[in-house]
């Protein structure tokens, strides 16, 4: 138990990068989130980014996307006009029932 505690002491002490403050939060037992958990994996994966910040380039891996350093973010959704007044629609009426 106490080993344990020095090694997360010293992980403490050596993490810098995006998403290691999560992976050691992980490894104290406490939850995280999904946005958390991707940032921690990659964290852990990048060896807590010992050789620097860096984008891990490995396009074919599903974290990819939302990987901390990554270049190539997801492209964003497009929406087309018939969705856009569709979702005004949902939105005006759960405000209107909200008003009630
Ligand atoms: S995106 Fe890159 S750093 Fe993140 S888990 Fe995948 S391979 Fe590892």
């Amino acid at each position: 138990m106490k080993q344990e505690k020095r090694q997360l002491k010293a992980m403490e002490e050596s993490m810098t990068g995006k998403g290691s403050a999560d992976l050691l939060k992980y490894r104290e037992g406490k939850k995280l989130t999904s946005s958390q958990s991707i940032r921690a994996k990659c964290a852990e994966c990048m060896g807590n980014y010992e050789d620097g910040r860096k984008d891990c380039t490995n396009e074919g891996c599903p974290l990819y996307p939302w990987m901390p350093y990554g270049t190539k973010k997801r492209a964003k959704k497009q929406m087309n006009e018939e969705t856009k007044e569709k979702l005004r629609e949902a939105l005006k009426i759960a405000r209107e029932k909200k008003g009630k």
